[in-house]
């Protein structure tokens, strides 16, 4: 140790398919170096550790660095953690689920740095506020649209973990008490109606139903080619069907924002994720949900924006958390 602040951290996403490794200057939010693997999750979480550790190891080396410049590792794992014990308790994609595996301790013990754990969401809510659309405001909410929806909350200042860690899981707020089962096991969740598997979906059908539109012809009728990403194309020439699935999906993205606006105020709202990208096809319905639905706050105050980082926004929340957390602890 020579004493100065660290301010390189490695910054890690677990996903069920790649494993993605970064050193990330924690000053800056910059990412130095990276590295991405195949998770192999089917060959057990012990193997999926031992290749963690063995990535981090190596992304130190190809950056000409030792081990002791590193100030810690921070983990982004898709699930629910214990962040007391630093055990993952249910992890849906992975194979095995992974129940009260000690991945905190597991990895500090295989790479001799300190590790801490955090949810994905929760990390890319964290990497967002810190260095991408959430600068420079105190309380940000984050929707990340991909297979699911994932979310997380910062207010005041702090990423908000509430009781057990867990809170932020803004895809499972209910937009209709009567709607269909939710994979959490209650009903209607917002994750059912504009999660990407969802917005496909509704393509499906309109195809399905034989509905005149452009989705038939970009799939070349094939059901299973349809995709989100598909649909924003066909929208893009006009497609009215295309259009109204968007502004579907944007709607309740919207009424869901509209519960954050009233429950907790917050500055800027992000909306991220792989299904993002489409930009204002769903911003502009989400947007005017709210501004038409909440009257109770100042909601001319909220912005509802893209997120900045992408990809990245995982491992270097992740990595910002571990310095948040680790400090500037002494390693032995
Ligand atoms: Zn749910």
């Amino acid at each position: 140790m020579n004493g100065l602040p660290m301010k390189r951290y490695i910054g890690c996403d677990l996903g069920g398919t790649n494993l993605r490794a970064a050193i990330v200057d924690i000053e800056t939010g910059a990412v130095l170096h990276h590295s991405n693997i195949p998770t192999l999750a089917r060959e057990g979480h012990e193997a999926v550790m031992q290749r963690m550790a063995d990535l981090f190891v190596q992304i130190v080396q190809t950056a000409r660095l030792q081990m002791d410049d590193i100030g810690g590792i921070g983990i982004g794992v898709p699930g629910v953690l214990d962040l007391k014990k630093g055990e993952t308790l249910f992890l849906p994609n992975l194979p095995g689920t992974w129940p009260h595996v000690p991945l905190r301790d597991t990895i500090s013990n295989l790479t001799g740095l300190p590790v801490a754990i955090l949810n994905d969401v929760r990390s890319i809510t964290y990497g967002e506020w810190k260095f991408g659309a959430g600068r420079g405001v105190n309380s940000v909410a984050v929707f990340a649209i991909g297979t699911g929806v994932g979310g997380g909350l910062v207010i005041n200042g702090q990423l908000y973990l509430g009781a057990g860690g867990i809170a932020g899981e803004l895809g499972h707020m209910v937009i209709d008490y009567n709607g269909p089962r939710c994979g959490c096991g209650n009903y209607g969740c917002l994750e059912v109606y504009a999660s990407g598997p969802a917005i496909a979906a509704m393509g499906m059908k309109a195809v399905a139903q034989g509905l005149t539109t452009k989705i038939g012809d970009l799939c070349e009728y094939d059901l299973n080619r349809i995709t989100p990403e598909l649909i924003a194309r066909a929208a893009e020439t006009d497609d009215p069907i295309a259009m109204d699935i968007y502004e579907k999906a944007g709607f309740y993205l919207g009424v869901a924002a509209s519960s954050i606006c009233a429950s907790i105020g917050p500055r800027r709202i992000v909306v991220t994720g792989g299904v993002a990208h489409v930009g204002r096809l769903l911003l502009e319905p989400m947007e005017r949900t709210v501004r038409e639905r909440v009257h109770v706050m100042p909601v001319e105050q909220v912005e509802i924006v893209q997120g900045q980082l992408g990809g990245d926004a995982g491992v270097i929340g992740a990595a910002y958390w571990a310095a948040s957390r680790l400090g500037q602890q002494t390693r032995s």
